[in-house]
């Protein structure tokens, strides 16, 4: 018999994996955090930016709310959204009473940055543009140190354990099993499944796959954002972020002739399309962004990183272009992190509530991950003891939701190939048609499969998808998200 190993299992230790087990440990719970990678594995450990909150003077939820919505194109959950920003200021706070420090100014107020989208200062950041690094760094040491959390790193997460149409736990790759009442994926996005790419290697969606292979559902897999200034260069640095907090500085984008192009601080689809179109135009590799009018000391860590890659953003200017950078969608949840699944959550970048619409307002993300995170803690406590079941270990094939024995639904994807990268790549980057998308209906790699079909679904153009054949906005889509699920083919929805 499988007897549960704690209340809770936390798989993925980012922002929204550390935090949701934080909070749950401080409810008193027992928590088994586990994590596949080291921490540098984690997208969070890279935000450079930070985290959207309407903590200025002049500033409220309201315009936070606005600003989201505009800049979703007519696509986001506003229930979600609102949580969002009603929520950001606490878990600002909370934050900086686990220890993460956010820079200050001269009078000990927040520094605020301003990013593409924003309509005021609004992003707090911690050491620059080293954010992510010093939260995941707090945030580790807080987890190691709390005698209810397990942490069990190098441990790959490789099914879910689907039992009477709930999930009980998971499968490791090792073939240990754990249980609890509820499992939380927090297994981060999967722009890395592109070529051309900001994210480490690990974000590939292989939660996405756990979880649509266990039945849940889901939804948006076709919105995808591609970061506008990624650099261009060799392999090693090539896609290496430099955060649109430069822009807010004042750093402007030129084409080949030396001139601008578009506006800064637009949001990042229309901004990304603008480089697509000013390198297609000129038939160059990059655009350049010019940094010269920026004080370096705002930002060590890009200028340092821009050095190391032989540019000196104080005196030329850096090549970029659009990289594949936010996965939008995931797996579908509610306004608590509830996947359609019972008993299984999902926060984070892995998971779509439908806050960040057809384009993601920058900074929200890493604030999703603490708001949402704090939210599934709550609800995943008041789920149910799992029952005690006969374990079986072998039946990785034969994934059964019915029967009373847990089995592990399948899961394993073939590996993820250079040419699955380059067909994505090709066929569904920032401009997109049928013709290309059917073509990766065939890919071998499922989630390549699944994101085409998503995007075939998507008939319009829209924020982040931009289809060729399906040039302009259908207000048929307005508010509406498409899912996936296991048993049925694409389906368009509208969510409150
Ligand atoms: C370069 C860069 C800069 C960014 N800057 C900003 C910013 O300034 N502001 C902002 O809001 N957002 C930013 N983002 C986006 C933001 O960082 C991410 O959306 C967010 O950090 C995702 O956090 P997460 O916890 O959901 O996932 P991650 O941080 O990616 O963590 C995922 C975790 O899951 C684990 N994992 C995955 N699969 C398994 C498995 N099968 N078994 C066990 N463990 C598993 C991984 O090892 C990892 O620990 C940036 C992203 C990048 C790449």
């Amino acid at each position: 018999m499988i007897e549960p190993s704690s209340q809770l299992i936390v798989v993925g230790a980012g922002a929204a994996g550390l935090y949701t087990a934080l909070s749950a440990a401080r409810r008193g719970a027992r928590v088994t955090l586990v994590s596949a990678m080291p921490l540098a594995g984690a997208s969070s450990y890279w935000a450079q930016g930070g985290l959207a909150a309407a903590i200025g003077p002049d500033d409220s939820p309201d315009q936070h709310l606005a600003d989201t919505l505009a800049v979703g194109r007519d696509a986001v959950r506003e229930s979600a959204a609102r949580v969002l920003v009603d929520e950001a200021a606490n878990a600002v706070a909370d934050l900086a009473a686990l220890g993460v420090s956010f820079d200050a100014d001269a009078d000990g107020q927040p520094a605020l940055a301003l990013e593409g989208g924003h309509g005021r200062r609004r992003i707090v950041h911690a050491g620059g543009a080293a954010t992510g690094r010093r939260i995941i760094r707090q945030l580790s040491a807080e987890a190691v140190n709390d005698p209810r959390i397990e942490v069990l790193e190098d441990r790959r997460v490789t099914a879910l354990l689907p039992h009477e149409g709930r999930c009980i736990g998971v499968r490791l790759a090792d073939g240990e099993t754990l249980t609890a009442a509820a499992t939380v994926l927090a297994t981060g996005g999967a722009a890395a499944l592109w070529t051309r790419t900001t994210n480490p290697p690990g974000a590939t969606g292989g939660g996405l796959l756990l979880a649509y292979a266990a039945g849940a559902a889901l939804a948006d897999l076709e919105l995808l954002q591609f970061h506008p200034t990624a650099l261009v260069a060799s392999d090693g640095v090539d896609g290496l972020l430099v955060t649109e907090a430069v822009r807010g500085e004042g750093a402007i984008l030129v084409d080949a002739a030396g001139e601008r192009f578009v506006d800064e601080l637009a949001p990042r689809d229309h901004v990304a399309r603008a480089v697509h179109e000013a390198m297609a135009r000129t038939d160059a590799a990059s655009v350049g962004l010019d940094m010269r009018r920026v004080d370096p000391a705002l930002f060590p860590n890009v200028v340092t990183a821009l050095r190391r890659a032989g540019i000196d953003p104080e005196r030329e200017l850096v090549p970029v272009a659009p990289a594949a950078h936010y996965m939008m969608g995931g797996v579908a949840t509610d306004l608590d992190a509830r996947t359609t699944l019972a008993g299984l959550y999902a926060v984070g970048e892995c998971s779509c509530t439908g806050l960040h619409g057809a384009n993601r307002l920058a900074s929200n993300s890493l604030t999703e991950c603490f708001v949402f995170g704090a939210r599934a803690a709550r609800a995943a406590l008041t789920e149910p003891a799992p029952p005690a079941v006969a374990s079986k270990p072998s039946a990785v094939a034969a994934a059964s939701s019915t029967t009373s024995e847990a089995s592990p639904a399948p899961t394993r994807p073939p590996a993820l190939t250079t040419a699955s990268r380059e067909a994505l790549w090709r066929d569904a980057g920032l401009v997109r048609d049928g013709p290309g998308l059917t073509r990766l209906l065939s890919d071998p790699h499922p989630l390549v499969r699944l994101i085409a079909a998503a995007a075939l679904a998507r008939s319009e153009s829209r924020g982040a998808h931009q289809r060729r054949d399906f040039p302009e906005v259908n207000p048929a889509f307005d508010h509406r998200h498409v899912t996936l699920t296991r048993d049925r083919p694409a389906a368009v929805e509208a969510w409150r």
